[in-house]
């Protein structure tokens, strides 16, 4: 059997079309939704993901705005624009590109965010949000594997699901998403025992690790949901994930590739993420002329 692939990148446009649509109309009521972007230091690939977000955000008629630190920046003058920006009725959502340089506290800077501006979902009370299953912004790559779950109609009611990986990014608040559809969870990670033996049990698999071809066919039920969250350089420099995409997609129903899977989903969240922030900003304005 081989599997039916999911077009991430498919999927990630309908996202962006409908993102689009509704900052459209948004904008007819006076709204612009408006992103700013902080960006530390010269990471390569920082630079390429924020260029990335840059471009899909104009494209979807967002204002982003990107500011730029040099590595060394003080973690107080970092938090100072942060401030800035929470205080700015034109930026909506604020994202901070991590991991930020060695030396600078990633957790303080996001916890500086205010949470209606967390359009990663990172922020405690968003996080603490998630698990009550109170509205608030949910975590991007998570929020993406669910919504191509759903475009692809898998049932995740009742169903077995695997997360390879705990992050605070992915694995966690995945698991959160994953038990309000009330699919049955297991989080697996590094001290886990068995893992292959604990896959092979999962209707939905969804590796979230780090490391090229950790996952093998003969891990994967016949018939699974494999999703691969991983971007890893493999030994000949290309792009992969953490799945063994051609040995798997014999054994699974439905797989993601990399490039090409989860990865443009979490662009297009992050649209929708900033595109409900700041239509939330524009009901709180509305009722507060009323
Ligand atoms: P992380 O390093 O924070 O977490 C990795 C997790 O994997 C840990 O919980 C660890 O316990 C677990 N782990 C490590 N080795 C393991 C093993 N041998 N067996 C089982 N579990 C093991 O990583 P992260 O931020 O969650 O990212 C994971 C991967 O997803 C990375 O490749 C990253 O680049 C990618 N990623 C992709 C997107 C996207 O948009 N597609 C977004 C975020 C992260």
């Amino acid at each position: 059997m081989t599997a039916r692939l999911i077009d991430g990148t498919a999927t990630a446009k309908l996202v962006r079309a409908e993102v689009a649509e509704e900052v459209a109309r948004l904008k007819r009521h006076g709204c612009e939704p408006g992103l700013a972007v902080v960006l530390v230091g010269e990471d390569p690939a920082s630079q390429v993901y924020v260029r990335n977000k840059d471009r899909a955000a104009t494209e979807a008629g967002i204002r982003v705005e990107t500011l730029r630190f040099p590595a060394r920046v003080p973690q107080a003058e970092l938090e100072a624009a942060v401030e800035r920006l929470n205080a700015d009725a034109g930026v909506h959502g604020i994202l901070v590109q991590l991991p930020l340089p060695k030396g600078l506290d990633d957790t303080a800077v996001v916890h500086a965010i205010s949470p209606e501006k967390d359009v990663d979902g990172l922020h405690r009370a968003n996080v603490g949000s998630l698990w009550r299953g109170e509205d608030a912004p949910r975590p991007c790559t998570p929020a993406g594997c669910l919504e191509l779950c759903d475009r692809y109609g898998v049932e995740l009611e009742g169903a077995r699901a695997l997360i390879i990986g705990r992050s605070q990014l992915v694995g966690k608040p995945l698991a959160a998403l994953l038990l309000e559809r009330n699919a049955t969870v297991t989080v697996a990670h590094s001290r886990t025992r068995d893992l292959p033996g604990l896959c092979r049990e999962a209707d939905l698999l969804v590796a979230a690790v780090g490391r090229p071809c950790l996952v093998q066919a003969g891990w994967v039920r016949p018939g699974a949901c494999v999703l691969d969250v991983g971007i890893n350089r493999g030994p000949d420099g290309k792009l992969c994930g953490d799945v063994d995409f051609e040995s798997v997609k014999e054994v699974a129903g439905l797989i993601t590739p990399v490039p090409g899977g989860v990865g443009p989903m979490t662009i297009a969240l992050l649209l929708r993420n900033t595109m409900r922030a700041a239509a939330r900003a524009a009901q709180h304005a509305e009722l507060g002329k009323g």
